[in-house]
């Protein structure tokens, strides 16, 4: 299937639409399928297999089998890397391809796919390569007359349920340390972006992944995705997605085998801009912090709060700097914001708005839908926020900043920590201590000084409080995929007891 092209990009043929189990592509048991739609348009883009618990069945069986006698696990860590790395080159080599799919199926800009996500993700298996071959234990000194060592072993089946909003990244997230560590796994794309991930299950097979290794299934949350949490032969979950989804996914897990779970939930991340800051570069890196990516970014800087001497002055500049931003066709290079994912998206950040404006909040700049057809919003600005407004308290994973004022650091941290959230938060001050005191003071998993959304393989990703536990990306990911064994045996006879 092929789709309609845009601002001269031709489009890809669309080649895998089936799931991906044990190394082949097939129908879904049921046979049913489900459609993906493009954001700038809401037409369809292709019919995708749908599976569900018969087929997340199958897909663990193929993992399990994978992992109690194939080779993967059982390979020396450097061989893993060596196809890891293959993997990457072949990520490389489709990056353009890849990039258009992204952007077709959720709304994503071209040339950040290009120069940005798609690179990432071969960043992170080359990452996740080299550590393959240095996972190792202790060796531990006992009291009395034995010593120790422990072994550090794949935990096993994974299952990986992943959100729509960075639908490679996400993959590769979960996917690349899980594949380092020995694991074997089943990915569950978001239904809204399945496209990709079946791209990268074809790629890993070229890559020389044996079979079962890295399985893919597309089908729905309360259906595919809950399948997999409440698998009994499933050893983790490493989940990506809401709030509310994840509490699901735990109870589910702690209800069938007790599997481990790791949470990378929502957030309602603070930017906090002190008096000393150049306004020219508080404005732009509020602007990026909240409207990069349509605002459906999880560490999206919603909550901008600006000390009360530069306030007037901030909002003058991000005011004039929004004139050049563009919301339009993701494939046109000039385009700052693409649509928003889906009809469901767009309705509840639109339903926001209206909150916003019920609540008293003042609406600075944007607040409507635009464009004839699919879901684009305009980059919208409350000022006048409280901070119990709805707007203020809920994650809106849109295009929405609430632009509030304080007097004191004191007050500032305080509000900062005000939510049930705790993923991200950004600082912009040319004062160190000031600095410092606010990364210690704000309960979050990642903070930002001088820079927003700056991300690295090698830098831990996740939250505190109700955005989750457990870290994506750096070699914490690794131990998400580890067990740690202990093995304890006698020494008789040491000179050093
Ligand atoms: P979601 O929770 O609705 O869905 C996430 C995934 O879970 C999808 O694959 C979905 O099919 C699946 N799912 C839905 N119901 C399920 C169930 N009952 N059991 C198992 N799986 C189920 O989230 P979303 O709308 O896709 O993504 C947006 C959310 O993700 C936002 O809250 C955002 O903050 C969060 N997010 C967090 C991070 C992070 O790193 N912390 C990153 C990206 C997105």
């Amino acid at each position: 299937m092929t789709s309609k092209g845009s601002c001269g990009v031709k489009m890809p043929e669309i080649k895998f639409t089936k799931l991906f189990i044990n190394g082949s592509f097939v129908d879904s048991v049921s046979g049913k399928t489900f459609e993906t739609r493009d954001p700038r348009t809401a037409e369809v883009i292709a019919v995708v297999a749908e599976g569900d618990n018969q087929d997340i069945d199958l897909a663990v069986k193929a993992a399990r089998e994978a992992f109690d006698y194939g080779k993967w696990p059982r390979k020396p860590g450097f061989e893993r890397g060596r196809i890891m790395m293959k993997f990457a080159d072949l990520i490389d080599q489709h990056r353009e391809e890849l990039a258009i799919l992204e952007s077709l199926d959720s709304g994503k800009l071209l040339h950040l796919n290009k120069a940005l996500d798609i690179p990432a993700v071969a960043n992170y298996l080359r990452y996740y390569a080299g550590a393959a071959d240095k996972i190792r234990g202790e060796t531990l000194k006992c009291s009395g007359e034995y010593q120790a060592h422990t072994l550090k072993e794949p935990i096993g089946v994974v299952g990986h349920i992943i959100p729509w909003n960075f639908p490679s990244i996400m993959f590769f997230m979960k996917a690349a340390p899980a594949l380092a560590a020995g694991c074997t796994m089943i990915v569950k794309p978001a239904e809204q972006t399945p496209l990709t991930a079946l791209y990268y299950a074809n790629l890993s097979k070229e890559a020389g992944i044996p079979d079962g290794v890295l399985n893919v299934v597309t089908g729905y949350g309360p259906t595919a995705g809950a399948a997999l949490s409440s698998h009994m032969d499933i050893d983790t979950i490493s989940f990506t997605g809401s709030t509310e989804v994840g509490r699901q996914v735990m109870e589910a897990a702690a209800r069938s085998n007790l599997k481990s779970v790791s949470l990378e939930l929502g957030g309602k991340s603070p930017l906090i801009i002190f008096n000393d800051a150049d306004v020219n570069m508080a404005a732009d890196l509020a602007k990026n912090a909240i409207f990069f990516n349509k605002g459906e970014i999880c560490v999206a800087g919603s909550r901008v709060f600006v000390q009360e001497d530069i306030y007037d002055e901030f909002i003058k500049k991000i005011s004039e700097s929004l004139k050049t931003w563009v919301v339009g066709d993701p494939f046109d290079p000039n385009v700052n914001q693409g649509p928003q994912i889906d009809k469901k998206q767009f309705e509840k950040v639109l339903r926001y708005i209206e909150y916003g404006k019920r609540d008293g909040a003042s609406l600075l700049t944007g607040g409507k839908p635009c464009g004839e057809k699919g879901y684009f919003i305009e980059p919208t600005i409350f000022t006048d926020v409280k901070e119990d407004m709805l707007i203020a308290q809920d994650e809106i994973f849109g295009p929405v900043m609430c632009l509030m004022k304080f007097k004191t650091i004191e007050e500032a941290i305080e509000k900062a920590n005000n939510t049930i959230y705790g993923l991200a938060a950004g600082v912009v001050t040319k004062d160190l201590n000031t600095a410092n005191r606010v990364s210690r003071s704000v309960r979050a998993g990642m903070i930002w000084i001088n820079c927003y959304n700056a991300f690295d393989q090698g830098c831990p990703h996740g939250g505190y409080k109700m955005s989750g536990f457990g870290r994506d990306l750096g070699m914490h990911a690794l131990e998400k995929y580890l067990q740690v064994k202990t093995v304890i045996t006698p020494i008789y006879g040491s000179p050093w007891l």
